[in-house]
């Protein structure tokens, strides 16, 4: 590495250090922004000889991220930004803290896709899917979706392993010349009813679909789930044993089966590595408080919070929705989710914004209860499971309650 990128490299460590040391985090943001300041190539200098895969996506970026990252730890010593710092500044964190590793898998917020691939020149880009998120700053996703285009049409050696059951990442990928597709479901179609090739309507009959008006339609995928396992592109099923709960992360684990096999990873070698993963950052965390085992499930947009109803048992549920600046300041989005899941179950609220929530869940007809704290919540349902949905700062709220579970 040239002098610069070294001296910014331990700056950068150093910095992330004594971030770390006076509890403000795990000082990956203010590490790589120190790094970055003193050399702007940076990143590009710590990617240089790395084998790098990048995970994008509205969601699901993070658990997908982590095991791909444990299923690539069968070659070898993998770097990642494991807290979900997901920007260039965090991926630069990421990489000076690791070391020289042969490996790298980074999580990439989806606006940021096109410089990180500038940067880092990967060998493989997972797209996972896309769908709206945070109304007051996030791209329409027709945008994110032709943004990604653009990004692949310049880099045609990158190997590309895509979601072959969402339409907008279809056409976002479709000019790549080489590309695995995986099959993980499509929740939610709200985002998707258009083609973005021709403006037809799509189609959808069991899990395929077509556009109406032009040759798009779902690719024939490579990897898939089927019951509680993946099928491989050789049709060999494997069964998928996770500690992470619900169908779709079976489906992320095909996913990171997909990235790994792109290294060379052949399934059978990765699948222990995957039952290892228990949680990430307090995502799926089970605590036991009082009697209670608490669940937290993070939510952070529509389709997410569809996911996590199909993730959550029939137990009495804990909502919590805030509107700080990570989570956006637009709350609207709880018209475009269905509560209808909920029905069944014991349901309280809580949350800098639960008055927003219990509004939707009026109109919805859900009834609820509002609770002041999250002790109060605990004190308010019988012993058991319970529980706990909520968006990216009423989260990390829970969880610092529960000190900062993992
Ligand atoms: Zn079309």
């Amino acid at each position: 590495m040239p002098l610069r990128a070294k001296v910014a490299t331990s700056v950068s460590k150093t910095a992330a250090a004594l971030s770390r040391a006076a509890g403000r985090g795990d000082g990956s943001v203010i590490g790589g922004w120190i790094g970055l300041k003193i050399d702007p190539d940076l990143l590009g200098h710590l990617a240089a000889g790395r084998a790098i895969a990048l995970v994008s996506g509205t969601n699901g970026k993070t658990t997908t991220t982590r095991l791909a990252a444990a299923a690539l730890g069968v070659l070898g010593p993998v770097a990642t930004n494991s807290f979900g710092a997901n920007m260039p500044t965090g991926h630069t964190s990421a990489l000076a803290k690791a070391g020289a590793t042969p490996f790298a898998v980074l999580e990439v917020d989806e606006h940021y896709l096109a410089r990180v691939i500038d940067e880092t020149n990967p060998r493989v880009v997972a797209l996972l899917n896309l769908s709206r998120d945070q109304l007051d700053r996030a791209k329409e996703v027709a945008m994110m979706a032709q943004m990604w285009r653009s990004a692949l049409a310049g880099h045609p050696d990158v190997s590309v392993v895509a979601n072959a059951d969402d339409p907008m990442v279809v056409w976002a990928a479709r000019g790549s010349s080489h590309i695995t597709w995986f099959s993980a479901g499509q929740r939610w179609h709200d985002d998707s009813f258009v083609c973005p090739e021709s403006g037809h309507p799509i189609e959808r009959a069991g899990g395929d679909w077509w556009c109406t008006g032009c040759p798009l339609r779902r690719p024939q995928p490579q990897w898939r789930v089927e019951d509680e396992g993946v099928v491989d592109p050789r049709g060999d099923w494997h069964l998928v044993k996770l500690q992470l709960p619900g169908s779709v992360n079976i489906g992320n684990a095909a996913t990171a089966l997909a990235v790994a096999a792109e290294f060379g990873v052949r399934a059978i070698e990765a699948l222990p590595r995957l039952s290892t993963v228990a949680s990430i950052a307090g995502r799926y965390a089970q605590v036991d408080r009082d009697g209670r085992n608490i669940r937290l499930l993070l939510a952070k947009n529509p389709a997410s919070w569809l996911e996590a109803f199909d993730m959550a048992e029939q137990a009495p549920t804990l909502l919590s929705i805030n509107a700080r600046d990570p989570d956006g300041f637009d709350t609207s989005w709880l018209y475009d989710v269905d509560f209808s899941p909920l029905h069944d179950r014991p349901v309280l609220i809580t949350g800098d914004r639960a008055f927003d929530l219990a509004v939707r869940l009026e109109v919805n007809g859900i009834a609820f209860r509002h609770v002041l704290s999250f002790e109060e919540a605990i004190r308010s349902v019988p012993p058991g499971r319970l529980e706990v949905i909520a968006n990216y700062t009423a989260f990390q709220d829970i969880r610092a309650e529960l000190d900062r579970v993992n």
